[in-house]
């Protein structure tokens, strides 16, 4: 028997086994010489994933929380008008960072849970007072949501807001173009589509925003997040040669590098196709099931992550199930709907076999909560989409 899951969450996800093989290798010195080549290409794969070939990469040891913090900490000064354009929990978080580096926060929200906030309200806050900063959930973990980027940061862009998108459930995953966006500031960090385990926060900033930091009147109010004392690393690495300010996580930064490469070889426009491709099947699955899903419509839902309700009469004890099928699934996170939702994770090196798995799961779940339904019909509709 395999005495080993399918982890089906959003976060940490599958990871490949040369990326695993290189988190168990012999730790060596973060300045020999090897490692400072290894460093160094995954700072230069770092932008070709992002696609923003002119960005600056920040690799830090942390979770994506470090990444939120390292943005708003470098780019906020007391006093310093944001706007959070609010799909979730995660929306939320960065509303609370960016306010206790002192920024003076509105949001814009969704109508409802499950829906994006309007371009025409995201545009009148612009509009209402200055904005230096602007952030944007790309794919909000809670609800499924995913936002328009593309659009947002056009608008951010008009009124000379930077542009900060939290793509922690995106980047590598979803389609996100942040040069050619305009999006000043992508981060992430590495347990999720970037495909390494949790350790490292990962930011790209665009030159506007190193402008803007390097423009600061005042000191940045955190010491270990202090661009200040990152970007020399940061550049020395990328020179090929070794710098310290804190330890970095050597086996992590090993580990990145091979996911970077298996990125970069896959190719970002086939590895988004792939990403819609599977989320399509999954997501025709469970809608042949007869479940509802939170993102409101097709065209705000994501492509690395589906939220679906559980059908009436069935609770969250189905997910005990889903894993005795050898599947693990996530419960829900939005406080408002917490239990009537769960999540499946699908992205990075996920494939065709593990959509099936999930959705054959899924029924096994759902038959054993005495749920009738008709067993095959959510395979069969993935099936097809598979085949399409
Ligand atoms: N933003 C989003 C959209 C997320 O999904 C998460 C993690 N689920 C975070 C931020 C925070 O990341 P971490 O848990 O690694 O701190």
């Amino acid at each position: 028997m395999k005495d080993r899951n399918v982890l089906m969450i959003p976060g940490p996800i599958e990871f490949t086994p040369e990326v695993l093989r290189a988190m168990g290798m012999a730790t060596t010195s973060h300045v020999a010489p090897e490692f400072v080549e290894v460093f160094g290409r995954a700072l230069e794969r770092l932008r070709e994933v992002f696609l923003c070939p002119g960005g600056q990469p920040f690799v830090i040891a942390g979770s994506g929380t470090l990444a939120m913090d390292l943005a708003a900490a470098n780019l906020v000064e007391p006093g310093d008008g944001a706007l959070v354009v609010n799909t979730g929990y995660f929306s939320d978080r960065f509303a609370a960072i960016l306010e206790r580096y002192g920024a003076e926060v509105a949001h814009v929200r969704a109508p409802a849970v499950g829906d994006v906030p309007p371009l025409e309200e995201v545009e009148a806050a612009l509009k209402a007072r200055p904005v230096k900063l602007m952030t944007v959930t790309h794919v909000d973990t809670s609800t499924a949501v995913a936002t328009d980027v593309r659009a947002l940061a056009a608008l951010g862009r008009a009124h000379g807001a930077l542009v900060v998108v939290d793509g922690v459930c995106s980047v590598a995953g979803e389609e996100l173009r942040q040069e050619e966006w305009g999006v000043d500031v992508a981060l992430t960090a590495s347990q999720k589509a970037i495909g390494v385990p949790p350790g490292l926060a990962l930011v790209v900033a665009g030159p506007r925003a190193m402008d803007a930091f390097r423009g600061r009147r005042t000191h940045v109010g955190n010491y270990y997040a202090d661009w200040t004392n990152w970007l020399p690393i940061m550049e020395a690495y990328a020179a090929r040669k070794p710098g310290y300010f804190g330890t970095p996580p050597v086996n992590l930064i090993w580990a990145l590098d091979v996911s970077l490469g298996q990125i970069v070889a896959e190719g970002m426009d086939a590895r988004f196709a792939r990403h819609r491709k599977l989320s399509a099947a999954l997501k025709a699955g469970v809608e042949a099931l007869g479940m509802r899903q939170v993102p409101v419509r097709a065209d705000v839902a994501a492509a690395t992550l589906t939220a679906p309700y559980y059908p009436d009469g069935v609770g969250a004890s189905m997910l005990g199930y889903v894993e005795e099928a050898g599947v693990i699934v996530a419960g829900g996170l939005h406080p408002e709907i917490k239990f009537r939702y769960f999540r499946i994770g699908h992205m990075g090196a996920v494939a065709a076999s593990d959509i099936l798995a999930t959705l054959g799961a899924i029924e096994y779940g759902l038959a054993r909560t005495g749920h009738a339904f008709e067993p095959g019909a959510g395979l069969a509709a993935a099936q097809t989409a598979l085949l399409a």
